[in-house]
């Protein structure tokens, strides 16, 4: 008797299939993953947001002055943990709020360059990790990922070569980050200036891209030119202010090397991409 239902069940199986069908491609397509990277608009200074999922890396925390701006857009998201926390360098436009944002938010890693930084927000952010079960100073590549994505690390080569300096050299200390979603290759420069730069070009690495948060805050120098022709991004974001705009060589530069500029003067840049397509936006500062 089995064998005679049998037809009946396959025909109404057979019947339910292009629904099933439809059903499934459409939760393909919303659930296809994205990857947002928001550049915060505080001025001169760096703080980035990463999201994929329900994963989030944070790249720099501001000023110490930011602290309320950073936490309230985590907090619009409703982000209360982090998967990675990296700062580029202890100046204090990086450094400055990583103490107040480290209290605040559950961090599962935190990274940051391997040396010793001058500057208050530098110890108080050391103090605010002290115990972390893993917090380390990068001193050599380092990948891991995010999600979908993964990213790769890039301390900076030969420090001594800075420390000999007697200028500054936090800059040249940052951290580089290369982070791949789908086809689509992110980087992020921290404040790297010209000898960097210089020593990036050399380096047996791939920084082609399409996207790049300029180094230093889009301040021109001579290797700038040599390092983006290397990178060939089509998306280019620098974080700036009014008083100090972006410079004149630095517009031309991205002009002559047909990279779209964007820029955190007037409100947080957001790029969207979906491993296959990017669109960068600048919200308003109504919005943002
Ligand atoms: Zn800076």
């Amino acid at each position: 008797m089995k064998h005679k239902r049998l037809p009946a069940l396959i025909m109404s199986l057979l019947m339910l299939l292009p629904f099933a069908g439809c059903a499934q491609g459409q939760t393909e397509e919303s659930s296809k993953p994205t990857i947002e990277i928001t550049v915060f608009s505080i001025g001169k200074a760096d703080s980035i947001l990463v999201r994929t999922g329900d994963n989030t890396m944070l790249i720099d925390c501001g000023e110490e002055s930011d602290e309320e701006y950073i936490l309230s857009e985590l907090e619009k998201r409703s982000i209360t943990h982090l998967d990675v926390l990296q700062i580029t360098h202890f100046d204090k436009d990086h450094v400055g709020s990583a103490a107040a944002v480290a209290g605040k938010l559950d961090i599962d890693k935190i990274i940051y360059p391997d040396y010793e930084g001058t500057r208050s927000e530098y110890s108080k952010f050391m103090q605010a990790i002290e115990g972390h079960s893993d917090s380390s100073a990068v001193s050599e590549i380092i990948s891991g990922t995010l999600g979908e994505a993964q990213y790769t690390v890039y301390p900076a080569e030969s420090p001594e070569n800075y420390y000999s300096d007697d200028s500054e050299y936090d800059n040249e200390m940052s951290l580089v980050t290369k982070l791949s979603f789908g086809s689509k290759t992110f980087l992020f420069t921290g404040d790297a200036e010209k000898k960097r730069l210089k020593s990036m070009i050399k380096q047996d690495v791939d920084w082609s891209c399409d996207w790049i948060k300029l180094p230093h805050h889009g301040r021109y120098c001579k290797q700038l030119s040599g390092f983006l022709s290397q990178c060939a991004p089509t998306y280019s974001v620098m974080t700036i202010s009014s008083a100090e705009p972006a410079e004149d060589d630095t517009i031309a530069l991205l002009k002559e090397l047909n990279i779209q500029s964007f820029d955190t003067l007037s409100g947080n840049v957001v790029t969207v991409c979906d491993g296959e397509t990017i669109t960068v936006k600048n919200e308003s500062t109504e919005e943002g």
